[in-house]
């Protein structure tokens, strides 16, 4: 029996040696062989040699180097594709994702399940507004998506080659993975956990890029945007019409000459305001639509070390 272990890494050369020894005396105290497969997502600093030099050391430790920056969701997905373990556990670099719960999570998948998902309660260190804008979000999600997407849910998670395989044949390009591995079905199960601040650096997720994924998640599993374009725009509608009717009265039953101007101007700002959200909602879908349909492949590598070819059991 085989496990892996996928980590993306962008930026990370003050945690690549300290996630490597904590990971390496966690796997030794259990029963498997493992693989340790960094992904590389496209860092600037000196993480690449490091993880050179951690495969020149240690054969169990395989690096693949992105051609640039492809964010988190696919350099996770390009780990996945590499990984020929019974079992994959996916977790963050920066010792987040506590390396000590992996024999909880292995423990789990013994026990039968397919997928062993992670909840985080809480960050030690995530700011006011983090975790402010995080919970609203899976608030808002549950409410508009059509698959449960819990709170809280990480990408720290084991799945066993039954669902990594179902997985894998997911290709969509903006990937919310939590999303996707929630709606495979399966035995799955979930571990609570509290994430510990980072061990060193700072977040590698700007605002635009946290944006990005949460605009992904909620595009690729719902359609309540679009649909609720049009109910505000039927709502104006029938603004309006009450607001015809309201000037024929005046028009017709009154003797005062109204100038009226103001409404005008309120209804013509109204309207195109309207408008132009339903567009911009539809741009969005458009948008996605758009890089879909180009089918250019999800990453590309630059260099691998110790790596063999990709796992393509999912096709056969
Ligand atoms: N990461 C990545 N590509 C990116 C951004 C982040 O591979 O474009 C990696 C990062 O190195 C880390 C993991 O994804 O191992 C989670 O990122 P981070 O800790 O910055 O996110 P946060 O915990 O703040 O949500
Ligand atoms: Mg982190």
């Amino acid at each position: 029996m085989l496990l892996s272990i996928v980590v993306p890494v962008y930026n990370e050369e003050a945690n690549i040696l300290k996630f490597y020894q904590s990971v390496t005396e966690v796997m030794t105290k259990l029963a498997y062989d493992y693989e340790l497969i960094y992904v590389d997502d496209g860092s600037t600093d000196s993480s690449s040699s490091l993880l050179h030099e951690l495969a020149d050391r240690d054969k169990r430790v395989k690096v693949l180097l992105l051609a640039r920056n492809f964010g988190h969701q696919i350099a996770l997905t390009c780990g996945l594709d590499y990984a020929h373990g019974d079992a994959v556990i996916t977790m963050d670099g920066d010792m987040q994702h506590p390396p000590a719960l992996i024999p909880e999570l292995v423990r789990l998948w013994e026990e039968g399940n397919d997928v062993v998902r992670t909840i985080r309660d809480s960050t030690e260190d995530a700011s006011w507004m983090k975790a402010f804008t995080s919970k609203y979000y899976y608030k808002v999600m549950n409410i508009m998506a059509n698959v449960p997407i819990v709170e809280g849910g990480s990408d720290f998670r084991l799945m066993n080659r039954k669902a990594l395989n179902t997985l894998k044949r997911f290709r969509e390009h903006g990937r919310f993975l939590r999303g996707i591995v929630g709606d495979l079905g399966y035995k799955q199960v979930e571990l609570h956990f509290v994430a510990p601040p980072r061990f060193a650096g700072v977040s590698k997720f700007s605002v635009r890029k946290m944006i990005h994924l949460a605009l992904d998640g909620v595009a690729a599993f719902s359609t309540v945007p679009l649909r609720l374009a049009m109910y505000v725009g039927l709502a104006s509608g029938l603004l309006s019409i009450l607001m015809i009717l309201h000037i024929l009265f005046v028009h017709f039953m009154s003797a005062t000459v109204v100038s009226g101007w103001a409404t005008l101007a309120v209804a013509i700002f109204f309207l195109g305001g309207v408008q132009l959200i339903a567009l911009g909602i539809i741009g969005e879908y458009l948008g996605r639509v758009f890089e879909e349909v180009k089918h250019r492949p999800l990453y590309w590598t630059k260099e691998c070390y110790n790596c063999e070819k990709p796992d393509n059991t999912h096709t056969k």
